[in-house]
């Protein structure tokens, strides 16, 4: 028996979407629980707890997330482009905002005229920030301690303190650092870039210091400095989840796509591209998202029919034949019939599929999940 779409058509389609676009559903309540957590976190230590937006926080939506931490007292915002910021700063006239990844030959004006302020990672661009400024330059200098990706090194550091009229010429807001293993608390890079920054900070000692992202906060008091930077926290995952086999923080991201249809095939006979032959005799349900939604190819592995457990209405089910690029198809077999109709929103993340077990199972991270949602996903928030 083919069930078919007829079912669908006593559901009124909503003025905002189809009715079968994929949907990223954001509970705004967790997030701001996730904020208080690690707000709470940092207390001792003094430290503020600033919100990173970039990506469009994580996939979730700038406006919105922004809205929320703004309300909850979170006045200081860290994104990576200079295009984000200024997105940011019309919504938020009082907020301070940091760019990460500014690029100062390019983005000079856009920075000053939105009151957005750069960190700052190499002398030209200091130079040139400075240049382009009449008065004290806000920034932040960001400085390398191991991660070897944007930063100031232990040469430029050197240079700007032997002949301080750079320094002079800046209103230094923040000096920072990125860990680049705090998602593993044994590392041994942890201590290490610790300790660096520890140094670099004792040349600076009226400037407020930052060196943790989420990971880490949770590394410890030692850690936080002045102010901390979490963003996938936020989000919903707790970074250290693998390693406790547990999460302190709440899930946020729900990502969901309707049944749209179900087909009784026999065993013998194949899914998707490639043909995945059934072993069984089997129930199958197609859902409208694919690849281009953000669902990896890698949730199935077509090697020994391996798939990603996605929930309808509370039951498991495996993603059985290749993911296509506005589909995927699930093995429904062992799913009551009650519990599969047409319509129904199938999880593909969220509080039933962890995140966390389909970035295990694609060989990522929530991160890439999280941000890979694509735009034809509504946003949807509660
Ligand atoms: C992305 C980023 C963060 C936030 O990291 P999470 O691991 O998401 O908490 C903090 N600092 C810098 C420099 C970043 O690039």
């Amino acid at each position: 028996m083919i069930q078919s779409q007829k079912q669908l058509q006593s559901k009124s389609p909503s003025a905002e979407f189809s009715g079968t676009s994929p949907q990223l559903t954001v509970d705004l309540g967790a997030l701001v629980s996730n904020f208080n957590t690690l707000r709470n976190a940092v207390q001792q230590s003094g430290s503020i707890c600033a919100g990173v937006l970039k990506a469009n926080s994580y996939g979730m939506g700038y406006e919105r997330v922004a809205e929320a931490l703004w309300a909850e007292g979170c006045k200081t915002f860290f994104v990576a482009l200079v295009g984000e910021g200024v997105k940011l700063r019309a919504l938020f006239p009082k907020a301070t905002i940091y760019v990460l990844s500014p690029y100062l030959n390019l983005d000079a004006d856009l920075l000053r005229e939105h009151r957005l302020i750069p960190c700052l990672y190499d002398i030209d661009g200091i130079d040139l920030w400075i240049a382009a400024n009449n008065t004290a330059a806000p920034a932040v200098l960001h400085f390398e301690t191991g991660i070897n990706r944007l930063g100031l090194s232990t040469q430029d550091l050197e240079q700007l303190l032997s002949n301080r009229s750079r320094l002079n010429k800046l209103e230094l807001k923040l000096i920072m650092s990125h860990l680049s293993s705090a998602d593993e608390q044994q590392s041994e890079h942890n201590q290490q870039q610790l300790e660096a920054f520890k140094r670099i900070r004792n040349e600076f000692p009226n400037t407020p210091a930052s060196l943790a992202n989420t990971a880490g906060i949770f590394l410890g008091t030692e850690y936080h400095f002045d102010l901390v930077r979490p963003g996938i926290g936020l989000y919903g995952h707790d970074p250290h989840y693998y390693e406790n086999q547990g999460s302190r923080l709440k899930p946020v991201a729900t990502f969901a796509a309707p049944l749209a249809q179900i087909k009784e095939l026999k065993a013998g006979e194949a899914v998707g591209y490639g043909a995945t032959k059934l072993d069984r005799d089997s129930t199958i349900g197609v859902i409208l998202c694919g690849y281009a939604d953000g669902v990896m190819r890698a949730l199935f592995k077509p090697v020994n029919k391996e798939g990603h457990q996605v929930t309808i209405n509370s039951y498991k089910a495996p993603i059985l034949g290749r993911v296509s690029m506005d589909m995927i198809t699930i093995d429904l077999t062992t799913v009551p019939k009650e519990a599969r109709t047409i319509g129904s929103m199938v999880e593909i993340f969220g509080n039933h599929s962890l995140v966390e077990n389909a970035a295990a199972m694609a060989g990522t991270s929530a991160y890439e999940l999280f941000t890979r949602v694509s735009g034809r996903a509504v946003r949807k928030y509660d």
